[in-house]
């Protein structure tokens, strides 16, 4: 079993946090626990001014609005406790170590806070391997002092490149998931290297970057993608995998979506023909 181990292909496969492993966005969550109103009109402001990375918007909050000025560690802790999580998740973490001929070593990089991450993924995945945005507290008060780290945009880039290296995996053996546009930076990158990335959202940004797109409540779709991708199998293989622990795919429907509008194209002038007849007879 060793030898088989040792021979396998490693992979590195990164996952966002926020409606890509859960249903509902961290900082909604805490907003709703300390009793802060309006939270996506005041994500929505401060994302069109793209004063902050796409996703690191949370983390700006905490540290320079007042109105966060009361989150102490134990907030972030709690909010963890309060978020839904998407089924399955020890399970596709197991389960990627049962692939024959490769290896996964999964790990969750997201913008959201650590404490947040660490305490929703808690006895699921372990705290290494979770990478989220950190603070620093006042030692005495407990106040968020200073942003330490950012893994939103281009910060999940450097992030999963530093991961990589650490792990000694080689540039094409990389897999993302992610739902939003803070992803969009990292998939890219992880596009260039040839490695798969795997949009889990219909966010329009996404889907046109990412290889594969894969919409279910089941954290285990992004099974489905990776042993095509990546193992090669074909789909009564992966059926039969799928059965094998015990899931059965009940609906499973290839949809290739082409998204169009269409507008009418402005009339023609009489003005405009005019001056082409002029340039063909000059
Ligand atoms: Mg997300």
């Amino acid at each position: 079993m060793q030898d088989v181990n040792l021979l396998a292909k490693h992979y590195l496969l990164a996952s966002d946090f926020d409606q890509t492993l859960s249903f509902n966005d961290s900082g909604i969550v805490l907003s709703e626990l300390i009793g802060v109103a309006g939270f996506p009109e005041t994500i929505q402001g401060l994302s069109r001014t793209h004063m902050v990375q796409q996703g690191g918007e949370l983390a700006y909050l905490l540290r320079h609005d007042p109105q966060f000025r009361c989150v102490r560690r134990e907030h972030l802790i709690e909010a963890g406790k309060h978020i839904r999580l998407k089924n399955n998740i020890r399970l596709l973490f197991d389960l990627l170590q049962q692939i024959e001929g490769h290896r996964f070593s999964f790990y969750v990089v997201s913008a959201a806070p650590q404490e947040v991450i660490q305490s929703a993924l808690e006895g699921i995945i372990p705290v290494h391997h979770i990478y989220g945005s950190r603070f620093q507290y006042h030692p005495e008060t407990g106040e968020i002092q200073s942003i330490v780290n950012v893994t939103a945009g281009y910060g999940k880039v450097a992030t999963l490149d530093r991961l990589r290296e650490s792990l000694s995996i080689s540039r094409d053996r990389i897999v993302y998931v992610g739902d939003g546009s803070s992803d969009v930076h990292v998939m890219l990158h992880v596009n260039r290297l040839d490695g798969l990335t795997i949009a889990v959202s219909e966010n329009k940004y996404l889907t046109q970057i990412a290889r594969r797109t894969v919409l279910s409540d089941d954290a285990l779709a992004v099974l489905v993608p990776i042993l095509e991708e990546i193992v090669g199998w074909n789909s009564a293989r992966i059926h039969a995998f799928f059965e094998s622990h015990g899931f059965v795919l009940q609906e499973w429907d290839k949809v290739r979506t082409d998204m169009l509008t269409i507008v009418r194209a402005p009339a023609p002038t009489g003005d405009h023909f005019a001056s082409a007849d002029e340039s063909i007879l000059s």
